[in-house]
């Protein structure tokens, strides 16, 4: 089970069923966030995704 459906929850939970490993995400917000939390990439972010 992961705790939280942010990027850290989403990104393990994508890994793992590409794995095949079944995943249950819970998220305690039931709607998407207003904040916007992602207008840029940092360069270690932009590591991960080369
Ligand atoms: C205003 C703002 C702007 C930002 N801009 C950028 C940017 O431009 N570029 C960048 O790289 N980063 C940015 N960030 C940082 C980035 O948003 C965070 O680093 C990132 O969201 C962290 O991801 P996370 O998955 O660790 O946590 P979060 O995104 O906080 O996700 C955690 C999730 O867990 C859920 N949760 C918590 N407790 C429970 C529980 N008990 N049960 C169920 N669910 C739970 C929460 O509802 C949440 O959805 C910004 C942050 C803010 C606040």
């Amino acid at each position: 089970m992961i705790v939280g459906g942010g990027i850290a929850g989403l990104t393990l939970a994508v890994k793992l069923a590409s794995c095949r490993i079944r995943v249950l995400l819970v998220e305690k917000d039931g709607k998407s966030g207003l904040i916007f939390k992602s207008g840029l990439l940092q360069p270690k972010s932009l590591k991960i995704l080369d």
